[in-house]
């Protein structure tokens, strides 16, 4: 019976809430493929078991299981009744007609009360996988490792051991509010604070009609590759043509991005609060730009009371364009846009904005009546993965 067993490493080592993060690796795990014909999912002893239907499609199961976060690797394995016999047949079976020159066993013993150690039973089935194929051991550089795994009811064995996404499953971590941009950084951001477990509530900021649409198709497109990781999402599009102009009309160019800045954090938190977020995520990385300075960033982050998690503060843009590409997020941030921040600001931004300034030109504005106006004004969306 084709299985597929996924191992998991960091969930493990949290002793109190190990129970609760395994669940939700499981009912994770159970959303990623619940459309792909699988039977069951159940908790054996460190591991968790997919048993797979006929016709499931395999390449599939692979690559959706490969975006769970919290999952170290796994395996796509033939389960069998843990005795040396049946296991062994199965295995000769199985390799039946396969190519390879070489080969080795690798066996993991959970049960120690099987009778033969790990040892051992590489030797013994070792032996019947020579006789039958021809091929010779090669612990270094095997064609083919066939992989044991001995639990106290069951035993597996497999081919392949492919390495999951790791980190935490989405919802260990509780939720936040994650700030997208059409941009290369916010998307690998909300990646990263995903993989620790972060279940993300999206909010992006546009300046329809006085900018194209662009950016929001773009935002939507994001958002929607990355809820393969957390199965449903929320993204609010926030209209921010209007409040730029209040603050364009009574505001100097200089100090125009920090405010624009200051009221993205103030309906984030507002947006937070409402869907019970505890931080806001921003793609901001240390001295990438002119506004995130640590005089600017200090300035900015002072407009919340809410943690702001940066997770990209200390990458630089190489680093970050890699891990986009890798998560398939580069080619749609990739696409030109005008992103608002750009919308009648300077080239040459204040790099050095003091909060008594900022709050002296924000004292002329009123606040918050224009993070009502964000707020109330914002459309919702709704996205699912598998769609
Ligand atoms: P990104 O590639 O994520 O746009 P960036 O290097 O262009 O980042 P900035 O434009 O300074 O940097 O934006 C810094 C952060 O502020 C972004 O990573 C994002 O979290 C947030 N942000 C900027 N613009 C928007 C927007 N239009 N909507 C939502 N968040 C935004
Ligand atoms: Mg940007």
């Amino acid at each position: 019976m084709l299985c597929v067993l996924v191992r998991y490493h960091e969930v493990a080592l949290k002793k109190g809430n190990r129970p609760y993060f395994v669940e939700l690796l499981k009912r994770n795990l159970a959303s990623s493929v619940r459309d792909l014909g699988f039977e069951e999912i159940k908790s054996l002893p460190g591991r968790l078991l997919l048993r797979l239907g006929d016709g499931a499609d395999h390449e599939e199961i692979r690559r959706r299981i490969a975006w769970v976060f919290g999952v170290a690797n796994f395996s796509f394995v033939e389960r069998t009744s843990p005795d040396l016999d049946t296991l062994q047949s199965s295995i000769l079976e199985t390799i039946n007609g396969q190519g390879f020159a070489s080969f080795r066993i690798d066996t993991k013993r959970a049960d120690k009360d099987f009778p033969l150690t790990s040892p051992e039973i590489n030797r013994k089935i070792g032996a019947a996988v020579k006789e039958k194929s021809g091929a010779r051991v090669d612990l270094k550089n095997a064609e083919l490792t066939i992989s044991i795994e001995i639990l106290p009811r069951d035993a597996f064995f497999g081919f392949d051991k492919i390495s999951g996404a790791g980190g935490l499953p989405v919802g260990a971590s509780g939720r936040a509010v994650s700030l997208i941009s059409g941009g290369i950084d916010s998307p690998v951001a909300a990646y990263r604070m995903m993989q620790r477990g972060c279940r993300l509530i999206f909010v992006h900021f546009h300046s329809a009609p006085y900018l194209d649409k662009t950016s929001q198709e773009k935002a939507r497109q994001l958002v929607q590759l990355l809820t393969r990781h957390q199965f449903t999402s929320r993204l609010y599009l926030v209209p921010f043509g209007e409040i730029q102009r209040q603050i364009v009309a009574t505001v100097l160019r200089p100090l125009r991005v920090v405010l624009y800045r200051r009221m993205m954090m103030r309906i984030g938190e507002s947006i937070a609060r409402r869907e019970k977020g505890g931080a806001l995520v921003t793609g901001e990385s240390l001295a990438q730009v002119a506004s995130q300075t640590l005089e600017n960033l200090a300035v900015i982050e002072k407009a919340t009371t809410l943690s702001i998690l940066r997770p990209l503060v200390g990458m630089d843009k190489q680093e970050i364009i890699d891990q986009a590409r890798r998560i398939g997020t580069f080619e749609t941030s990739a696409i030109p846009d005008q992103d608002c921040c750009q919308l009648f600001v300077p080239k040459h931004p204040a790099t050095k904005a003091k909060l008594a300034d900022v709050e002296n030109v924000e004292s002329r504005l009123d606040i918050p009546g224009m993070t009502q106006l964000g707020v109330e004004q914002a459309e919702r969306e709704e996205f699912s993965f598998p769609a």
